[in-house]
């Protein structure tokens, strides 16, 4: 089986429908080592990013086409940090699958890892530093290792969400190092990140849709 441009349509729609689930704990952990919006900017940039595919002509959209789509109106619509970290995941995992019309598992898994990718370049940090790169970069390892033993795609999102979870629980034993957390020091720790909990929200619907 292979994921086209109207799976990735449907998989955004999913992520839209579990940020918007989880908006208010995402903004009350923002609230707690940062500046409350992260829910609020979450929900905003994959609300925007649903309402843009809808105009899209699937049938006439390629992978990489869409991808752009969502990485252009999920900079447009979010002005918090998280904004530009995800237009840039959408944008590198669009440069990943350029030129496919259907992806196979092991294009799917590199477009999961260019996301990842783009988050640490765009942003960065490196793993420890207490951000969304904590979850995601364990993420995108576990996918690909998971691949490269042959799993199948359900398994390897399967094995990144694991990952993502056990990285933002990770995060409450850190001190912040990057973003607007990094003001607290030491008083960040205890605390989970926002930015790592709604990266596990992100994951976790991708998972359930792509499977
Ligand atoms: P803001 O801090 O501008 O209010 P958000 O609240 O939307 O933005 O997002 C905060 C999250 O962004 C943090 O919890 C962290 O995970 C992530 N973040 C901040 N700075 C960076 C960075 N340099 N690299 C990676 N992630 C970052
Ligand atoms: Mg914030």
């Amino acid at each position: 089986m292979t994921i086209g441009a109207s799976d990735l349509k449907r998989m955004f729609d999913a992520i839209a429908v579990a940020i918007e689930a989880d908006r208010d704990r995402l903004c009350q952990l923002d609230g707690v080592i940062g500046d409350a919006d992260h829910g609020i900017a979450m929900a905003l940039g994959f609300n925007a990013v649903r309402d843009a595919l809808a105009s899209l002509d699937l049938a006439a959209t390629e992978p990489t086409g869409l991808l752009n789509t969502a990485a252009k109106s999920f900079l447009n619509a979010v002005g918090a940090s998280s904004g530009p970290l995800y237009a840039t995941a959408f944008m590198r995992a669009a440069a990943a699958v350029k030129g496919k019309a259907e992806l196979a598992d092991s294009d799917v898994v590199a477009l999961f890892q260019a996301m990842a990718q783009g988050i640490r370049d765009r942003g960065k940090a490196e793993t420890g530093e207490k951000t969304m790169v904590d979850a995601w970069q364990p993420a995108a390892e576990a996918a690909g290792a998971s691949n490269a033993a042959g799993k199948s795609l359900a398994e390897s999102l399967q094995a990144a969400l694991a990952a993502a979870e056990r990285g933002a629980e990770a995060t409450k034993d850190m001190i912040a190092a990057k973003g607007r957390s990094s003001r607290l020091g030491e008083r960040s720790l205890g605390h989970m990140d926002p930015g790592a909990a709604s990266a596990v929200t992100v994951i976790g619907a991708m998972q359930k849709s792509l499977a």
